[in-house]
């Protein structure tokens, strides 16, 4: 077995691949590109495709595709092979430049929510640079973005690429007024901590629910669940260790920086976190690992559940978007610093993020708003659905002494006097309050706790990134008309913590007097469902942010909120859909059996012992009788439910038809079918349990 180092990246056409393979020139010339977004000249994109073509042929591709990131939240690609017929009846392995810059795959089965139809039947695809190529499965996978033919945004890294590019104009914007001039670029970062479930193969094909929907519809709760927390941080049990060790191996040798990986709270769950790097890559390298934890699953006879909410009872799965901004210079803006000029730096880069925080609470919340994930926000569950901030206490307190001009106490300075440019050391708050809150700093960084485990982690970041691109805009606007530039600097940071310091939070976000203290007193948005939210995403300030920042038109918006809410309801419809058919097909005869051998065997005992009282028998089949009529009339009502969502009209309604009608009586008909569970002999049951899935993996 080959040391870590020699394979790590051996399927990248990485910076290492591109110095070897490259002439001098168009390095230097594709480095520009990378580094600064200087435009791409043909010649040297056919010397890379050439070189890319044959450093992937020597790894046995033989095809490339554009692999692009389409609305539907997975990857897409399709193969073209290299090959080109020869004059003399034999093939040549071809790759052009303008292969490479751009493609046009068939667009016309991807969601668009309306917006093909407004423009062209067609989009292309185009080379993103900043992301390297890989190999997969024998081909060549080029990251791209897909566009319409007006350049409208087809896909999810296109406005991932412009939020970066705003985030970058006017963070330099602010750097200039510190008098940093080093700085070409300003970068956001991620590190996303991915949850999954591991569960048996075997068990997985039986049950129709997890087939069609990733996620258990039925299923009572088993006598253990994590109420002994013996799980979390737990030894991994060998076959997940075996499936680890595979998919570390996997994830490397794709350049993907594995880094920790442990037991999460539920019984079979499990985590993943790579190292950070820049956010378009990191948004790559989280949907390459999402499918490779899929597929290397498959080999180990198990299946990796990716839903955020698989069972019912145990705790569902998130993704931690950890997230912070650097200048190419390698300065993290949000690391307080030990020099006066740091921390006034860090202050307006920390005031910037709570600014945006508060301001855009409602675009955090939609960025994440899917069916999946509105079974963990809002629902007695980690975190909630309000947005707040987690600053920690003492850093709280700094913050509380600079909005009253108030003097500081600490243990290693005493009394200070705060101001932008005097900030006390203070220590990474690590309390149990912090993991509770939907965005906490911790140290260096903001970690953005809603975002679902199946989520691509690009909208959270457009939406973050824009909206601190927008509280930069404000500052640089009013800072570069300053004439004192302390003073306007320290009036700015005051003004921003006394106008945002509603969405600090430092307490227990689970606690329900904090939902009705942030709605009531505090006026934040406290939005539990998908279809609550995402009407919000066409409010005029959302829109105004968005579009000002070049990073939505109006039309790319309304096509965002119509696939949202097309997703939420498709997904649902089909859940509703396999409920109705797995209790009459299945639930319903398996239960009908039982009761009838149940009767036969009191009839029979009767025989046998005449005037036998047969209570256990009698009063078995009187519930489980009771029991099955209320299934078989709640599926039909659900059935109904359904039905009717073809007079809704739009999209909007039909969503909230769903909240309202769907999803209640989906609860329903769950409820008798999870009770006649438990009353039913385990042989008749005809899938498997709670019980054997969250155990059922050694
Ligand atoms: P935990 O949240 O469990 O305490 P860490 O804070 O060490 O763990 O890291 C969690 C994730 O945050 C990792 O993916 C890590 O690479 C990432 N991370 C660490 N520092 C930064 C940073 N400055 N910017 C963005 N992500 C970071
Ligand atoms: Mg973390």
């Amino acid at each position: 077995m080959a040391a870590v180092p020699e394979y790590f990246g051996s399927l990248v056409f990485d910076d290492r691949v591109m110095k070897a393979n490259l002439s001098a020139e168009v390095y230097q010339s594709l480095r520009k590109t990378i580094d600064e977004g200087a435009k791409l000249n043909i010649g040297v994109a056919n010397a890379v495709a050439a070189a890319m073509k044959d450093w992937a042929a020597a790894h046995g591709a033989t095809h490339f595709t554009h692999w692009f990131q389409p609305l539907t939240g997975v990857t897409a690609e399709k193969h073209d092979s290299f090959i080109s017929p020869s004059p003399d009846g034999g093939v040549i392995m071809e790759f052009s430049g303008k292969e490479l810059i751009q493609g046009e795959p068939d667009a016309s089965s991807f969601p668009s929510g309306g917006l093909r139809a407004t423009f062209e039947a067609r989009g292309y695809t185009a080379w993103d640079p900043t992301s390297y190529a890989f190999i997969k499965d024998k081909t060549l996978c080029v990251p791209t973005a897909f566009c319409g033919y007006n350049g409208e945004a087809l896909d999810k890294k296109t406005p991932l690429l412009r939020s970066m590019e705003a985030l970058n104009k006017q963070a330099l914007r602010v750097l200039r007024l510190f008098g940093n001039t080093e700085a070409k670029r300003v970068v956001p970062a991620v590190g996303p901590e991915q949850e999954y479930f591991l569960v048996d193969a075997g068990m997985w094909a039986k049950r129709r629910d997890l087939r069609f929907t990733g996620r258990t519809l039925f299923g009572a709760r088993p006598p253990k669940g994590q109420e002994m927390d013996d799980h979390y941080f737990g030894t991994i049990k060998p076959r997940v260790a075996a499936y680890m060790a595979d998919l570390n191996d996997e994830l490397w040798k794709l350049g993907i920086l594995a880094k920790t990986q442990h037991n999460e709270v539920a019984p079979a769950q499990h985590e993943l976190a790579p190292i950070y790097t820049t956010v378009n890559i990191a948004t790559d390298h989280n949907q390459l690992t999402m499918e490779i934890m899929q597929k290397v699953a498959a080999r180990h006879g198990l299946v990796c559940l990716l839903h955020e909410k698989p069972f019912v009872g145990v705790n569902g799965s998130g993704k931690h978007n950890n997230w912070s901004i650097s200048t190419d210079t390698g300065i993290n803006l949000l690391s307080p610093g030990d020099t006066p000029y740091e921390n006034a730096q860090f202050l307006l880069f920390l005031c910037a993020v709570i600014k945006a925080v508060d301001d855009y609470q409602d675009l955090l919340r939609i960025s994440v708003a899917t069916a999946g994930n509105d079974h963990r926000l809002g629902a007695n569950e980690a975190p909630p659905a309000v947005v707040s901030v987690f600053l920690g206490d003492e850093l709280a307190a700094i913050l509380g002494c600079i909005e009253h001009d108030a003097p500081y106490t600490s243990i290693d300075t005493g009394k200070v006097r705060l101001g932008v440019d005097v900030l006390p050391k203070f220590r990474r708050d690590t309390t149990d309050r912090n993991r509770t809150s939907p965005f906490a700093f911790t140290g260096n960084k903001f970690e953005f706790r809603m975002v679902g485990s199946s989520d691509s982690i690009a909208c959270a970041n457009i939406m973050l990134n824009t909206a601190v691109a927008e509280s930069l805009r404000v500052y640089a606007d009013r800072l570069e008309g300053a004439e004192d530039f302390q003073a306007a600097l320290q009036a700015m940071i005051r003004k921003t913590i006394q106008d945002h310091k509603r969405i600090i939070f430092n307490g227990n976000g689970y606690d329900d007097a904090w939902t009705a203290e942030a709605v009531e007193q505090r006026g934040l948005s406290n939005y539990r469902t998908t279809p609550d939210c995402v009407p919000h995403l066409l409010d005029k300030k959302n829109v105004a942010l968005l579009t000002s920042h070049k990073v939505f038109t109006k039309a790319e918006l309304l096509s965002r909120y119509e696939v949202t809410l097309e997703n939420y309801c498709k997904t649902i419809i089909i859940e509703a859909d396999t409920m109705a058919d797995m209790a009459r097909t299945e639930i319903l005869p398996a239960v009908q059996a039982f009761v009838l051998d149940t009767a036969k065997a009191a009839a029979a005992k009767k025989e046998l012992v005449p005037g036998c009282p047969c209570e256990y028998e009698t009063e078995l089949v009187k519930k489980l009788s009771a029991l099955t009529d209320q299934i078989s009339r709640k599926a039909g009502e659900l059935e109904e439910a359904v039905l009717a969502l073809s007079s809704a009209g739009d999209i909007g309604a039909e969503a909230e038809m769903i909240r309202d009608v769907v999803l209640p009586r989906m609860s329903g008909l769950r409820l008798p079918c999870d009770q006649a569970e438990t009353l039913t002999a385990r042989k008749y049951w005809p899938f498997p349990t709670y019980g054997d899935l969250l155990f059922g993996v050694r």
